[in-house]
């Protein structure tokens, strides 16, 4: 058996990108390698994980970090109707090898980061899909953003989408972020993904002009399937 921590586990649906709607599990790893700006995820290890078993009731049992896959997977069976299984956090590629071993029978869908291709290497072959972002400076605390942008592009080769995988990209696009930065990313890795999500941030205060918006997506529409998509969870106060 293995374990990891968690911070919460939940059925509700998909806020982002191409399969917003759809029903999931949320299955919330704890613990990042990065610190953005916009983050609004409590990222540190926490004592229990939180464990929602009516889908929107907002009543949680606490179950005691680490958790066993067993565990995780007689919760996930608990709700009805899923599409898949969102595998989030944090970054749950730093669980890599508990994800690889938690054998669910429902498909899962990774939300990744993208920086850590070694551990990205141990999941390829388990996922049916992968949200994958692109982290841009200035909003982005990277240590070598260099040597970032080349794992970046290197998970995004490693999970690309393939006959029963779809990999797409997202990135989140705040008042600082600037097209070159962008276009330096997606050239490289438009053969790899099956569209391209340009998020706004979420916190007002950060959001871009919805002008510079359509010109970022008029910009790659040309290379790669490119749509603008908030989040939408935020919009009706889900999880
Ligand atoms: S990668 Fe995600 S979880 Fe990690 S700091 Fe950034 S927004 Fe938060």
């Amino acid at each position: 058996m293995m374990f990891a921590p968690l911070s919460e586990v939940f059925c509700s649906v998909q806020g982002e990108g191409p399969y917003v709607g759809h029903r999931q599990a949320f299955v919330r790893f704890t613990g990042c390698n990065l610190k953005c700006d916009y983050c609004d995820t409590p990222v540190g290890i926490q004592e229990h994980c939180r464990f929602e078993a009516v889908p929107g009731s907002g009543i949680f049992s606490n179950v005691v970090n680490p958790v066993s896959n067993a565990a995780i997977n007689e919760m996930i069976d608990s709700f009805n109707g899923l599409h898949s299984i969102s595998l989030t956090g944090g970054e749950p590629l730093l669980h890599a090898e508990f994800i690889a071993a938690l054998n669910a029978d429902k498909p899962l869908y990774l939300e990744s980061n993208m920086t850590l291709p070694h551990m990205a290497k141990k999941v390829k072959d388990c996922l049916s899909y992968v949200s994958g972002d692109v982290k841009l400076l200035p909003n982005h605390l990277l240590e070598d953003p260099e040597s970032h942008l080349d794992r970046t592009i290197e998970c995004f080769r490693i999970l690309k989408t393939k006959k029963d995988r779809d990999c797409f990209c997202k990135i989140v696009v705040t008042k600082d972020t600037q097209a070159d930065d962008i276009e330096a990313v997606v050239n490289t890795i438009s053969g790899y993904i099956s569209c391209l999500i340009l998020q706004p941030v979420t916190q007002k205060e950060m959001q871009p002009y919805s002008g510079y918006l359509l010109d970022l997506q008029n910009l790659f529409l040309n290379e790669v399937d490119t749509r603008i998509i908030p989040q939408t969870h935020r919009m009706w106060g889900c999880l």
